[in-house]
């Protein structure tokens, strides 16, 4: 009786263990080093349905940068195109974005036209496939040096995410000063965006002043970040 119950004991330990390697390696890591936090509570561990993906990041904790990249398959959820104007450069792949930005983007370039401001579209969603390619034809043409110095390495793109675009107006001109970078930089929080590359945040961004990139982080964070004039690094404690 007693060696039967240590059998059965064993089994079931067994058991365990073999469905918990299997769950283990169902997980795919299609986030590297990018997440900061996370917003797993314990239940949500408990649940082995729930992987780690884009759709349990939220889009104010996803952090890509100089140190901080996507793996090679991480493809943002729900890419679609929105439905807005284009620059007429913009290729198939960058005209989509993310489906969590689809209507805040929408909703943020149909206000501005509301006020005479007229936004397009220039380049959004970069697969890592894309972004090796820019990368390798740099490195072919001008060396690597070169190419580390103004390519970001795969991977190392916001542009990945899904979460950013880059914004241009009919003249392909989008600099400070123009009435419709203005315009982006003083509204884009009330729809969840902030100017990702401020000015005079090199030293955190590691980036130059982009007053056309904006990347989507949902309305509070936006709020919070614009107000304090501060960047989504700083805004992560990083
Ligand atoms: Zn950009």
């Amino acid at each position: 009786m007693k060696k039967g119950f240590k059998k059965f004991t064993l089994m079931i330990i067994i058991i365990i263990c073999g469905f918990y390697s299997m769950v283990k390696d169902t997980v795919p890591n299609l986030v590297s080093l990018s997440v900061i936090g996370s917003e797993f509570s314990l239940d949500d561990e408990k649940d082995k349905s729930l992987k780690v993906n884009s759709d349990n990041i939220k889009p104010d904790k996803l952090l890509v940068n100089k140190n901080n990249g996507l793996s090679s398959d991480y493809i943002p959820k729900n890419l679609s195109i929105p439905n807005i104007p284009f620059s007429d450069s913009s290729d198939h792949e960058e005209k989509h974005v993310a489906g969590i930005i689809v209507n805040p983007l929408e909703n943020l370039v149909n206000a501005a036209k509301k006020e005479g401001i007229i936004l397009f579209g220039n380049s959004g969603y970069r697969s890592y496939d894309s972004q090796k390619n820019v990368y390798n034809n740099r490195v072919r043409s001008q060396g690597k040096a070169l190419a580390d110095a103004y390519v970001a390495k795969p991977g190392f793109s916001e542009h990945q995410t899904g979460l950013c675009i880059d914004i241009t107006n009919k003249d392909k001109y989008f600099v400070e000063g123009t009435k419709e970078a203005e315009w982006l930089g003083q509204n884009c929080y009330k729809f969840g965006f902030i100017i990702r590359y401020p000015k005079q945040k090199k030293n955190i961004t590691n980036i130059e002043y982009e007053p056309w990139h904006i990347r989507y982080v949902g309305k509070e964070a936006a709020k919070y970040i614009y107000n304090n004039k501060i960047t989504l690094e700083e805004y992560l404690g990083k």
